[in-house]
């Protein structure tokens, strides 16, 4: 089920287990700001999740609340993901649902990070 983008932080949420280390997951990517592992059920051949350390909804949360220094570190490691990756030259996709209509389901913002494939159309229709 979609979640509340306007809901308050659960901090029994799935990523904020992973984050703290109670349940595993496969790590592509750490530093101060970001985790980055790969999608539970991927729907490309490459498809990591990017997350920010910091308690956050959802990109309307933390577009709204973080501090300057905690966006940027989280920018700057969703692309540092995908470079490492090596998907900059054939090119990739990034994804952020918010909400109901965005069929957010995990109430930790977290970046999708698609490649190695063609991607299609931007939507389904
Ligand atoms: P969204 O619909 O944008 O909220 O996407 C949530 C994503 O989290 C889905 O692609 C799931 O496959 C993925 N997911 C759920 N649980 C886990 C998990 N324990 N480890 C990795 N990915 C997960």
């Amino acid at each position: 089920m979609p979640i509340d983008a306007t809901q308050p932080y659960d901090d029994q949420n799935i990523f904020a287990k992973i984050l703290r280390g109670e349940i595993p997951s496969k790590t592509v990517y750490e530093d101060e700001w970001a985790l980055a592992f790969h999608d539970i059920n991927p729907q490309a051949p490459f498809h990591v999740l990017v997350i920010p350390k910091g308690r956050y909804v959802s990109w309307d949360d933390f577009s709204a609340k973080a501090p300057a220094e905690e966006i940027a570190g989280f920018v700057r490691a969703v692309g540092t993901v995908a470079r490492q990756a090596g998907l900059v030259e054939p090119g990739y996709r990034l994804l952020a649902n918010v909400g109901q209509n965005g069929h957010q389901e995990v109430p930790h913002l977290h970046v999708h990070i698609f490649g190695g494939r063609p991607l299609g159309p931007m939507l389904a229709r």
